[in-house]
């Protein structure tokens, strides 16, 4: 349920609201908009909702009580109207700024590390990347250089400005990737580690959230859920691809859930088109589509030799090809940045609710 007061309510008719809920054992989840206050109600509301909705529409300063129907409440749109924007060093993620995260798949040295955060930030990358910690499908792979890396990457950022991005893959990581990086992802084979999303929940930095290789739009908003209700409302969720039948990609990009995404939540959406293809080649065209279909931004790998990388290679672009795609993304995102806010996209019906329609 979510209560809506109206522009010129008083704070102590929002605290009257507030201790009406907790009467009912429930707890009430503020949200400060530019113009009013929206209070969302978590618990079981279920089986006092009908007299709990005719006491609070009726009480001064509410102007709207609507039950949520989404089972993702704090991440849901309908608890939050406006979209989240998250500010990390001075950068803007969401809302009609275009981020544009770069660097190399797995962070294999200093000099590789500043050399590509120089590359890629002249290129005008927003936030770097680099994987200190590596979930790798094969036990023999290269696993990551772990808190060396992580002090590399914290070096990069300190000679470009540029705020960082990395992975943590389990909660007792959490602290140190913390201290080092300034947004914490949660990978696609993490997606539903639950430990994990409510730790990340809790370390005071936005989280990036991939989607689960074969997860449901509403899995994954769900998982998002986790890290919300646990404290930290800065979450960010990436489309990285998820498994059908089709082989020649590695994985199958799906960004119809990025419009889907921008409806059902407020929170933002980047797309990583080199997990998704596998292919160098299919980078470039897949960003461009992302930015042309919504995208807050995308996620990109890129190497100073990829065909000599220790991990992805296949799929990460050498520095021309970043410098030359993320030319071609400013174009798109100027073109596009006004004609993708129809309000008609935004507050159509949605009629398919993932995993519900199976
Ligand atoms: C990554 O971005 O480094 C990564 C491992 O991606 P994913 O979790 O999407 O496979
Ligand atoms: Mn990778």
């Amino acid at each position: 349920m979510i209560i809506v007061m109206s522009m010129g309510a008083t704070e102590e008719q929002a605290t009257n609201v507030r201790e009406q809920l907790r009467s009912y054992n429930l707890q009430a989840h503020d949200n400060y908009g530019t113009q009013r206050v929206v209070i969302a109600v978590l618990g079981d509301v279920a089986p006092v909702r009908d007299v709990l909705m005719g006491k609070l529409s009726v009480m001064p300063g509410v102007e709207s009580v609507t039950p949520i129907t989404r089972p993702y409440k704090l991440a849901s749109r309908e608890s939050h109207p406006e979209d989240t924007v998250i500010e990390v060093l001075g950068k803007r993620i969401g809302n009609g700024a275009l981020t544009i995260m770069a660097g190399p798949c797995a962070i294999e040295g200093r000099d590789m590390m500043i050399e590509t955060a120089r590359s890629v930030a002249a290129a005008g990358a927003t936030v770097l990347r680099g994987g200190a910690f590596k979930p790798r499908t094969s036990p023999y792979s290269f696993q990551g250089l772990g808190v060396e890396g992580l002090k590399y990457l914290a070096e990069a950022s300190k000679e470009t400005g540029l705020p960082t991005i990395t992975e943590v893959m389990e909660p007792g990581q959490v602290e140190v990737v913390a201290l080092h990086s300034d947004i914490l992802q949660v990978g696609t084979r993490n997606m539903q580690n639950y430990s994990l999303l409510t730790a990340v929940g809790k370390a005071g930095r936005p989280v990036m959230l991939k989607r689960g290789y074969g997860a449901t739009i509403e899995e994954w908003l769900m998982a998002a859920e986790y890290i919300v209700s646990s404290g930290n409302p800065n979450v960010i969720l990436c489309e990285r691809g998820i498994r059908t039948f089709e082989t020649y990609t590695r994985n199958t990009l799906d960004l119809t859930a990025v419009p889907l995404l921008h409806h059902l939540t407020h929170l933002p959406v980047i797309v990583d088109p080199s997990h998704a293809t596998g292919k160098r080649w299919l980078v470039k065209p897949m960003a461009l589509a992302a930015v042309a279909a919504g995208a807050d931004g995308i996620m990109v790998e890129v190497h100073p030799d990829p065909d000599m990388a220790r991990s992805d290679g296949e799929q990460s672009l050498t520095f021309e090809q970043f410098s030359d795609m993320a030319h071609a993304l400013f174009k798109i995102h100027e073109e596009v940045r006004t004609l993708i806010k129809d309000p008609f996209a935004m507050t159509g019906p949605v009629t398919v609710d993932g995993a519900s329609k199976h």
